[in-house]
């Protein structure tokens, strides 16, 4: 039988409202700290590295939370030279071995004081809350021990070859090791290049991935910017990318590949401008709950977060109201501390391209804005806020952080809203708050979306449960956590296993 992998306590066993746990939280914290945690012996692939600088906690400053050295992009070119040089074993090894190494690494990563460790690296170096880091630390469990078990049961024939996988800094750990692994489990060499913001706990995790029998040959890591990434997708000697983050950097492989003769592989993941759909026969505590987890977890730094909800006009008032005033209780502060709802987003960069548009938007629209508690210096939060627009023309591109635009519908006006939403051009997340089934057949049916969410909150797919992923704008597919995300990572000329 298939394991369940979705059946699992978020919280990891510890109940983070209550005061004794926090203490045993913050002991394993401070043992954790203890661990040797050296950048620069870390470093994996030390060629012509760069001088190396300081990575700073995106809620405070004065808080350095380690050392990266970048690889020089001009240097990438020998990375993959070891790799191709390694694809001839790694291929060889049983896929009952790799998927072994698979779960090996996920026992390592919930030991106990090693996911103190990671915990403790994510709130700091990725802004998380201490929940999501929780979240954050099962989805990668969870993705190593899916592969494992599908690389298993499917059997499949041959690995495309020496994969680049690019990685996001929204989810660090696990989208970085969802890519990793599952190129890995199919028995491709893999180069892997995290987000520049991100890299300490992606050594963390290589560093690991070593220990549980990956050989370091197989699976390299560079850390670098962008360039890196370009150098890496333009090299042709590269079978096939796996890509998390923007719409545009992805059309940019996308084109790299598809000038080629050969045909790579590409995996994209991409952005989203997700909407949830709430009719008047709605629960509206229940509307409140899931728009505000949808919207403003993670600072709504997920590709799957709500950016526009749309609210049937006869109960509008009455929900926005009570939307507002379930924001005023959210606390934007350090998310080291556990009363810490949102926290900052992850660089200056984001902040400014968030404050411009918070900025325009408010001279043409109505606004409802939520205080910063943190007084940090340098700290990057960007306030939640939720803007009351008068069509969902007024907005005009994804905009990745806690920002949250309401429209209103009359019923008649359902269809042309889908249409509208529709012609965004993304097709990432949906969702659906309400109680007459036709009209969440009739949503369901007419939606251009990978995951549909119905009367709950339309963030934290769950590995194995509900398989992550997009359409048009918002990916290539296969989605991530899924029966057929292998598939694309092989060559398959010969089938032994039924899907
Ligand atoms: N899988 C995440 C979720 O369901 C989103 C991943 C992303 O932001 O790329 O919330």
């Amino acid at each position: 039988p298939r394991r369940i992998y979705g059946e699992r306590d978020n919280s990891y066993g510890l109940d983070l409202s209550n005061e004794h746990t926090l203490a045993q939280l913050q002991a394993h914290m401070q043992s954790a700290c203890n661990i040797e945690f050296d950048i620069a012996s870390l470093t994996a692939v030390a060629v012509n590295h760069q001088s190396p600088h300081s990575v700073l906690n995106p809620s405070d400053h004065r808080d350095v939370v380690g050392q990266v050295s970048f690889i020089d992009a001009g240097s990438v070119g020998e990375v993959i030279s070891t790799s191709i040089a390694a694809q001839n074993t790694w291929q060889q090894v049983p896929a009952a071995t790799r998927a072994a190494m698979l779960r090996r690494f996920a026992d390592l990563m919930e030991e106990p004081s090693r996911m103190a460790l990671l915990m403790m690296i994510t709130v700091r170096e990725a802004g998380k809350t201490l929940p999501n880091a929780i979240a954050e630390i099962r989805e990668a469990i969870d993705f190593c021990r899916y592969y494992a078990d599908e690389t298993e049961r499917l059997n499949l024939s041959t690995p495309v070859g020496t994969v680049v996988a690019i990685s996001p800094w929204n989810f660090p750990l696990a989208i970085f090791v969802g890519e990793v692994v599952s190129a890995l489990a199919t028995g491709n060499t893999v180069v892997a290049k995290p987000a520049e913001q991100t890299s300490l706990i992606a050594h963390l995790a290589v560093s690991w991935l070593y220990e549980a029998g990956v050989p370091t040959d197989v699976l390299q890591l560079v850390l670098g910017a962008g360039d890196v990434g370009a150098a890496l997708t333009s090299d042709n000697r590269i079978n096939g990318v796996i890509f998390t983050g923007s719409t545009e950097v992805a059309k940019r492989i996308n084109s790299l590949l598809a000038a080629r003769d050969d045909n790579p592989v590409l995996i994209a993941e991409t952005g989203g401008m997700n909407a949830m759909i709430v009719d008047s026969t709605a629960l509206p505590e229940q509307v409140c709950l899931d728009v505000l987890s949808s919207a403003f977890d993670s600072a709504g730094q997920r590709c799957s977060a709500l950016r526009i909800l749309c609210i049937q006009e006869d109960i509008a008032d009455h929900v926005v109201e009570m939307i507002k005033g379930a924001m005023d209780e959210l606390v934007v502060d350090n998310p080291a501390f556990l009363a810490t709802d949102v926290g900052p987003v992850i660089d200056a960069e984001a902040q400014e391209n968030l404050l411009s548009h918070i900025n325009t938007l408010k001279q043409i629209a109505p606004y409802h804005e939520v205080a910063i508690k943190s007084d940090a210096p340098n700290a990057t939060f960007v306030a939640p806020i939720l803007f009351e627009l008068k069509d969902l023309s007024q907005l005009k591109k994804e905009v990745f952080g806690p920002v949250l635009h309401v429209v209103r519908f009359a019923a008649h006006e359902l269809n042309d809203l889908i249409d509208q939403i529709n012609k965004k051009g993304y097709a990432l997340t949906h969702g659906i708050h309400s109680r007459i089934d036709s009209t969440i057949e009739q949503i369901t049916d007419r939606i251009e979306a990978g995951n549909v969410y119905i009367n709950r909150n339309i963030v934290g797919a769950v590995v194995g449960v509900q398989p992550f992923g997009g359409h048009a704008m918002s990916g290539t597919g296969p989605k991530a956590g899924g029966p057929f995300y292998l598939q694309r990572l092989s060559r398959i000329h010969r089938w032994d296993t039924p899907v």
